[in-house]
């Protein structure tokens, strides 16, 4: 029994799209464009290969990855998704380093701040050795 809509990539290929068509879960007839774009990189053939040797409940993780690389292959013919990686990997060594940075100046903050508590620690200490008026001879006032 055929689906009343073809798939995405039966309607591509101009078949009958079967029940158990394995594209027709995760590529629908109104979005022919994840298709397209999947089929233009990898290939209908390697795709269905690809989802046949999964399991039924990793497919759907497969195909967004799929559509994901097939995208990135689109927008950059080089590099594809290994240029978002490198993106991504400048990205993370450059937040790193600003971690690192941050966390130098909040040491020295810190010992800074450390230094003040010790001062004011030290002053109070004098000022309390210090006599005050009551303490002192009864013939200075
Ligand atoms: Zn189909």
């Amino acid at each position: 029994m055929a689906r009343p809509s073809p798939c995405a990539s039966c309607k591509r290929r101009r078949r009958r799209c079967a029940t158990d068509c394995i594209f027709a879960p995760y590529f629908p007839s109104d979005d022919p464009q994840k298709f397209a774009v999947v089929h233009k990189v990898f290939g209908t053939s390697n795709v269905r290969k690809m989802l046949q040797e999964l399991p039924v409940h990793q497919r759907g993780y497969a195909v967004r990855s799929l559509v994901y690389e097939a995208k990135a292959w689109a927008i950059d013919r080089v590099y594809g998704c290994v240029g978002y990686i490198a993106s991504l990997k400048n990205q993370l060594a450059e937040a790193q380093n600003q971690v690192s940075e941050l966390q130098k100046q909040l040491d020295v903050a810190q010992a800074q701040e450390l230094d003040l508590n010790h001062a004011a620690n030290k002053r109070n200490f004098d000022l309390n050795q210090r006599p005050s008026r009551e303490d002192g001879p009864s013939g200075l006032n």
